[in-house]
């Protein structure tokens, strides 16, 4: 697994540590399953959506 970083100052996700605005990077934290998070909502729908495309729903 390649590592990818994100700059802190505009955002951009890169695989370098100095991002090209000159800004450092940061690690972020890894996708984890956590249906208080924030992507919570997004990752349940995205589910669903998963089930009633192989008719399970
Ligand atoms: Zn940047």
């Amino acid at each position: 697994m390649r590592h990818i970083f994100r700059c802190s100052k505009c955002s951009k996700y890169t695989m370098k540590e100095i991002c090209d605005c000159g800004s450092r990077t940061i690690a972020p934290k890894p996708l984890k399953y956590s249906p208080g998070g924030k992507l919570g909502p997004y990752r349940r729908k995205a589910k669903i959506s998963e089930y009633i495309g192989r008719g399970v729903l």
